[in-house]
């Protein structure tokens, strides 16, 4: 028998933040179970595997329970234990001393899925520096640009539980994003009657539920989803009013010159003479009726029937018709963003953004409280994260990092990462091993880390840091439609205080010395500025408590006091202060129900001291043109005050220096969308006007010429360009396993023991030309290296198409330490001198004696094969997307077993960034700008930051 305490918290093993319920254990007073928690809005009690595995985490034998410093040279796998006081003295007076010397581009934060929304940004914010990078151009960078050229906000949220049909690119019933709690909306839907259509190569879990699975050739899906859009035009179903009031229209036919060069390219035939709705629907015709079934059957693969049936079931959901992508085919091509802007064009043609059971913007369901202090704009603009040759990407180019620091002559002083594992997560890891092994050019990097990584190996300080029931987090997801916020706690440490124990910090609470980051931001922040000189200090004073340094309790007492609407009378009515609300029951529902708020009335107080003017167009040529269509917006000084500090894109701002506070439509003034326009931009004006005005409009080539003359949106896999015959496929790598996440997971044995292995998938056709079966060995080659990895025989992929999964592969160097036991293999690395790299496995997991007498039973021994680091870095010239998808080759291994060997040569990878490089288009921009103001920038600077310096060259205007 045993008495629980049960504390709730909130997962940290995804970003999808589902709510969890600790149990704790009243006479060992540890955390036992971890279950759903049933009053979390996002997950309503529901978990997938990894939500209760992090128990398993918690008593990991392989966690780093103490600061460790390296000794010897990095990488050598020499540590020892050094005390909090002694790093952080360390780091914060390399810190202080880069921000004095005026090499504020020298310290650099980097992070995969914060997990939290604002506290570190603030942090970074305070110290002054452009020093923010992030993963997201590895991950979603092609979905965001895709869709913020239509609406501004960058990303999706369906409204899956009233939706009549779903389109999905994504596998969101196994591992899309935010995975369990849209996986149960879908699930409902579909038990209500919805059907479900996912468009993937590979025969996913999702695919195999849904009831049109779409398998077309990689890279050629901005063709059918034009050829279902033409489908929806010519046939007239799709929603004209909605189309008339809410997309930029009038703005394209008032450009006649950006008309007349689709005339003289031969997608319309002709010019109209007006400007009216039914004008444009001629246009509109004629433009897309080139993507006919047909021609979208050749091109994909996906049969012309399949795509008409996927039109008509589009037409019958109207406005109740979902649909997202995120990574999937966004994440593998050039121009993945462009699939993006075209399935948001089914969306748009059927009026179906912002509706019940269609597709919402993010911004609209997320929520992020004001926090007590507001540091300034930065007024720095760093390039070796936000290189002037990607004006447009969202967001950093984190990923070719060693590559920017090389060819900018650049160094860094303090290199942070925090659940970041480049070395094993990123393209091209042997080119960040060289980075990280010139101390010159890395001159102290610390991991903010539970668990060891590939990359953890090559630190100098690894700092441990708690899991999800060990940590303080606040967060807000766009699960669905509603705004709630999240609040993560470490649940010992609340059991304590409940008892009445003094707690410090929350090392009182947690194993060893295992710490949580945002008390080390407090502490670090302190010791950068001790007298407060450097304006950082204020920042993390006590809101109650002038002068004195702020405590984690005091943080989030002052939100939920002040910055969360309704949380302080929700609270008030049980009795309690909106804190002790929040530490019972972890989440707060903010609104629910939110739709359709680009039609929200404005304020009439506003309208009161507003100015009602049109916003001028502007044409090819950059001369201010006229349109007959009214296109008045509602301008004012200043914009009214809002409780929601989500990031939004914009201010938009008109001649006079006014701001945009909503657009007029139908006579009424409404809140329109955060574009240029106002609408959703069916034309966007920002990539006509930064270079890339062939992309303003959905597009794709119709022939080869147009392939050659449109290269930026043609994938570097394109089906018509692999040569079978050579040996070549194309790699379609980017696919998660739903029991697994890339680093997160390290230490959870029983997910190690579900999932171990990342085979490659070949169709029998393959198969039997390459002369292989299941379990067989096959080299795979791409442009940089090599790796040998065993086959899966399985029609579940196309001809001419391999597979396979990125999240397995773990490797360490060391037999102790460098990645956890459950799930690496320990491996033998070569550097051959001049970037020719090698790595052999020693062995795989294998049973070792612990405290754990489950390590003991480990019974699997592969571990699978590291995959990414093969691949160069391949950046959408665009979005900046690292573009996954790769050209191969495949061979046969024969005469003895070569499983896990990998070949590098980086001289190769910097080969394939500078090449990529030549297809972008730099900034400035217009104004001499780095990049649109309007645009999202996680770290928005302030807007003289913005300014191309003259005097400085830019990547391609430098020698080698
Ligand atoms: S989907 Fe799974 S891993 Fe992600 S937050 Fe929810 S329970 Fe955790």
């Amino acid at each position: 028998m045993h008495h629980y305490e049960l504390i709730p918290t909130v997962c940290f093993n995804c970003e999808a933040a589902c709510g969890l319920l600790a149990y704790i254990d009243k006479e060992t007073g540890q955390v036992k179970k971890l279950e759903g928690h049933p009053l979390h809005p996002g997950s309503r009690g529901r978990n997938c595997a990894k939500g209760p595995a992090t128990v398993s985490q918690l008593t990991n034998p392989e966690r780093i329970l103490y600061p460790l410093k390296r000794v010897g040279k990095r990488g050598d796998g020499q540590w020892s234990r050094v005390s909090w006081e002694e790093a952080l003295d360390d780091i914060a007076g390399r810190i202080r001393k880069s921000i004095i010397e005026g090499r504020k581009d020298e310290v650099v934060y980097h992070v995969g899925r914060p997990g939290e929304d604002e506290y570190t940004e603030r942090v970074i914010r305070s110290w002054g520096i452009d020093g923010h990078s992030s993963h997201t151009n590895v991950c979603s960078s092609g979905g965001r640009a895709g869709y913020a050229f239509w609406m501004g906000m960058d990303r999706p949220s369906p409204d899956y539980t009233s939706a009549k049909f779903i389109l999905m690119m994504s596998s969101h019933l196994e591992s899309g994003h935010y995975f369990n709690p849209n996986a149960q909306r879908i699930i409902e839907a579909q038990q209500k009657g919805t059907k479900i259509a996912v468009i993937d190569t590979r025969l996913s879990n999702t695919a195999s539920k849904a009831d049109y699975w779409l398998s077309p050739y990689p890279g050629t899906e901005t063709a059918l989803l034009l050829a279902i859009a033409n489908q929806l035009i010519q046939t007239d179903r799709f929603n004209h009013k909605f189309v008339r009031d809410w997309t930029n229209w009038a703005e394209f036919l008032a450009d006649r010159q950006y008309l007349e060069n689709l005339k003289a390219r031969r997608f319309i035939e002709s010019v109209p003479d007006g400007q009216t709705f039914e004008d444009f629907v001629t246009v509109l015709k004629q433009l897309y009726s080139h993507y006919t079934p047909e021609f979208a059957a050749e091109e994909s693969g996906v049969s012309a029937k399949m795509l008409r049936q996927i039109a008509d079931e589009i037409a019958r959901a109207g406005e109740a018709f979902s649909s997202n992508i995120w990574r999937n085919a966004a994440a593998g091509h050039r121009g993945g963003w462009m699939i993006t802007r075209a399935i948001m064009f089914l969306n748009v043609l059927m009026g179906a953004v912002g509706e019940e059971g269609s597709m919402i913007p993010n911004a609209w369901v997320k929520f992020v409280p004001a926090r007590n202090s507001a540091p300034a704009p930065i007024r720095e603009w760093n390039e070796n994260h936000w290189p002037r040759e990607y004006p447009l990407s969202y967001f950093e180019m984190s990923f070719m990092l060693p590559h920017i620091l090389k060819k900018r002559g650049k160094r860094l002083e303090v290199y942070f990462t925090r659940v970041m594992n480049p070395v094993w997560t990123f393209p091209d890891g042997f080119s960040w091993i060289e980075m990280f092994q010139d101390e010159k050019r890395v001159g102290c990097h610390v991991t903010l880390s539970p668990v060891w990584s590939e990359t953890a190996q090559f630190s100098d300080y690894i700092l441990p840091m708690g899991l999800a029931t060990e940590r303080h987090d606040l967060h807000s997801y766009e699960t669905h439609a509603a705004q709630w916020i999240g609040f993560r706690q470490p649940v010992l440490r609340v059991a304590k205080a409940r008892r009445g124990d003094a707690i410090t910090d929350s090392r009182d609470a947690n194993p060893g010395e295992v710490w949580e980051e945002n008390e080390f931001w407090i502490e670090l922040s302190w010791r950068i500025d001790p007298d407060g000189k450097l304006g950082i200090r204020q920042h993390f004073e006590s809101p109650y408590r002038p002068g004195e340094k702020i405590t984690i309790d005091e943080y989030y007492q002052w939100i939920f006091e002040n910055a969360v609407p309704g949380l302080p009378e929700a609270a008030a009515l049980e009795g309690m202060t909106p804190m002790e609300y929040m530490r019972r029951y972890a989440a707060f529902e903010i609104t629910k129900d939110v739709f359709a708020v680009h039609k929200r009335e404005l304020d009439k107080d506003l309208l009161q001291h507003a100015e009602i003017r049109p916003q001028p167009y502007s044409s090819s040529d950059g001369t201010a043109t006229t349109s007959s269509v009214t296109n008045a917006a509602v301008w004012v000084d200043k914009l009214p005050h809002q409780a929601n500090h989500a990031p939004q894109p914009g201010p938009f701002k008109n001649e006079k220096g006014q701001l945009r506070a909503g657009i007029i439509v139908d006579g009424r003034a409404v809140k329109g969308f955060p574009t240029p326009s106002g609408r959703l931009e069916f034309f966007s004006t920002t990539l006509r006007d930064w270079g890339w005005p062939e992309y303003a409009i959905p597009i794709y080539p119709r022939n080869d010429r147009e392939r050659d003359e449109m290269v930026h949106i043609v994938s570097q896999v394109h089906h018509k360009t692999i040569d079978v015959n050579k040996g070549e496929y194309m790699l379609l790598p980017t696919f998660r396993l739903p029991t697994l996440i890339h680093s997160r997971t390290n230490g959870a044995k029983w997910l190690h023991e579900t999932a171990h292995t990342n085979p490659v998938w070949i169709n029998p056709v393959d198969a039997k030309r390459l002369g292989v079966k299941t379990g067989d060995e096959v080299r795979i080659a791409t442009e940089i290296g090599s790796l040998v990895d065993k086959v899966w025989v399985t029609e579940g992929i196309k001809p001419g198409v391999i597979a396979c999964s990125h999240h397995l592969g773990r490797w360490r160097l060391h037999e102790t330490t460098g990645s956890d036991r459950w799930n690496s293999s320990l491996v033998k690395m070569d550097d051959g001198g001049d970037g020719n790299w090698k790595i052999g496995r020693v062995h795989g997991p294998q049973p070792w004696k612990s405290s754990d007498p489950d390590t003991s039973r480990v019974w699997w021994t592969d571990g699978g094969v590291h995959q990414n680091i093969i691949f160069p870095v391949q950046p959408d010239p665009i979005s900046g997307m690292m573009c996954w998808h790769q050209r191969v080759t495949v061979e046969r291994v024969v005469g003895g077993s070569r499983y896990g060997e990998i070949q590098v040569d980086t001289k190769q990878s910097y080969h394939a960034f500078e090449r990529w490089l030549e297809l972008t288009r730099p900034a400035p921009g217009p104004g001499g700008l780095y990049r649109p103001y309007w645009m999202l920038r996680v770290l928005k600077p302030h807007p003289d930051a913005y300014v191309v310096p003259e005097s400085k060259p830019g990547m391609l205007d430098r020698a080698e």
